[in-house]
């Protein structure tokens, strides 16, 4: 674990490295923005802003997706990893928005993890990218990796990862972090080969590779 200084450094130095981070997925709704992280499991940001265009266009409300067909849907998610599962997980939902929510999507983060495919990762993505309200950290690869790393949690399961997060990360940079974590890993604590050498973090990192190097 951290300081409560430390940490806010560490926030505001990758803030200043990475001014553009932001969520990369398209989207126009809330409910657009619930399929598009759907989407997003196991596959990249790119490809399904790829995908999202023409499924959007034909199918841009729950109404709309729930009148299709399963199969309907696949025709136009193929190119997306588990589409299949995927294809489906967005009809259950659609449904479920109509039937229990009058097609309004809940902002509200345990009802949203109750939607067939979201879990609580993607409730986190969806209540801060489509209603600007963070309530927690969507602990992906990235940010489970850096985590780790820096020492700000030694658990694995994403869900202790994001508790420890959220002890030590104060609730005005709960946006950000969401944010610059993603960025950072992919620039420069890659999983395979960590550029500690130009990382703007290192004196704060347990597992800086120069570090560690110097005290052998
Ligand atoms: S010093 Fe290396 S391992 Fe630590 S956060 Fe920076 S890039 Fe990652």
């Amino acid at each position: 674990m951290k300081s409560k200084n430390e940490v806010i450094n560490i926030i505001k130095i990758l803030k200043k490295t990475y001014p553009e981070a932001k969520c990369s997925l398209d989207f126009d709704t809330p409910f657009q923005m619930m399929v598009a992280v759907m989407l997003s499991a196991q596959c990249t940001d790119e490809r399904v802003n790829k995908i999202t265009p023409k499924l959007f266009k034909k199918y841009p409300t729950p109404e709309k997706m729930a009148n299709a067909s399963v199969e309907e849907i696949s025709e136009l998610v193929k190119s997306c990893g588990f589409y299949r599962n995927k294809s489906k997980n967005i009809w259950l939902s659609s449904n479920l928005l109509i039937e229990k929510y009058n097609g309004i999507l809940p902002e509200d983060i345990k009802e949203l993890e109750n939607f067939p495919g979201v879990g609580r990762k993607s409730a986190n993505v969806i209540m801060l990218e489509a209603f600007n309200k963070p309530q927690g950290i969507a602990v992906d690869t990235h940010v489970k990796r850096i985590s780790n790393r820096l020492g700000l949690s030694i658990e694995k399961e994403p869900i202790k990862i994001e508790q420890d997060l959220l002890k030590q990360i104060p609730k005005e940079y709960l946006k950000d972090v969401n944010h610059i974590f993603i960025y950072f890993g992919r620039d420069i604590c890659n999983s395979r080969k960590p550029k500690c050498d130009i990382c703007p973090i290192k004196k704060f990192c347990d597992n800086n590779i120069e570090k560690k190097e110097k005290k052998r």
